[in-house]
């Protein structure tokens, strides 16, 4: 992991210099060719250290580098912060957003925060960005779970909840045939899509893996033209506060 830490430091520095100048060399006096051919280094550069930040992370899960950092933490509050994240771009596209929480779900919880809000966000971007008219729904819901035979590795708590979250949407809907691949790195539905939505392909595959490491699993129900469900569970251990 130092290797890999080192590494995107030398690369991210370099590329928020192109970015950085850019948009300096934006606000100077240009000629129109000066200015497109300005926009054009300045949008690469956005889109390139996109792909390595999704790149990086990927492989560093991949190899296992990634540890989870168990505290406790209001599980609500996880859920409302990644909702207001994306409320902009929501508000942008006229899509409502709204949630709902299972009075049995705990509040307070031990897990990795982080790592739960970058796949709620991924599932939340993902949901805003491929609706254009209606809602994007949160549900959480929890089973306690009673694993006596569970033996502690470490540092891990032992489970006693699997809280269940679904994420969906009114959206474009994926094709059946693209379902089974869709959280394999690299599996945009179409080139078509990178052109139209941007995006590198990595989102759904890094996921998967973090949704992993929190003893989950994920899948996606989804129709295309009616809109897509993505659920997940984790495990958590509850705390009392
Ligand atoms: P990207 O970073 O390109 O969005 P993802 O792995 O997050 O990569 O998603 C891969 C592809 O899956 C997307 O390009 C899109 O075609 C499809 N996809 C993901 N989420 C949704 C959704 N909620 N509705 C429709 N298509 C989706």
């Amino acid at each position: 992991s130092t290797f890999l830490a080192n590494m995107s430091h030398e690369i991210r520095t370099p590329m928020n210099a192109v970015i950085g100048m850019s948009e300096l060399l934006l606000n100077t006096p240009l000629n129109k060719e000066q200015k497109e051919f300005s926009q054009i280094i300045r949008n690469s550069g956005d889109n390139l250290l996109m792909l390595i930040n999704d790149i990086l992370d990927f492989s560093k899960i991949e190899a296992g580098k990634l540890d989870l950092e168990y505290e406790p933490f209001n599980l609500h509050k996880c859920v409302e912060r990644s909702l207001d994240l994306v409320l902009p771009k929501a508000n942008e596209q006229g899509v409502n957003l709204a949630y709902f929480i299972d009075f049995k779900t705990p509040i307070h919880i031990l897990s990795d925060v982080t790592r739960l809000q970058q796949v709620l966000i991924n599932l939340l971007s993902n949901a805003v960005k491929f609706t254009k008219k209606g809602e994007v729904y949160v549900s959480v819901n929890a089973r306690p779970i009673f694993e006596d035979d569970n033996i502690q590795i470490g540092e891990k708590p032992i489970p006693d909840y699997e809280i269940a979250i679904a994420v969906k949407d009114s959206g474009i809907g994926i094709p059946k045939d693209r379902v089974k691949i869709l959280f394999d790195a690299f599996s945009q539905v179409d080139n078509s899509t990178t052109r139209k939505y941007g995006g590198t392909g990595l989102g759904l595959a890094s996921t998967k893996q973090l949704v992993e490491l929190m003893d989950g699993r994920i899948w996606v129900d989804s129709e295309v033209g009616t809109g897509s469900t993505f659920n997940f569970t984790v495990k958590v251990k509850s705390v009392n506060q």
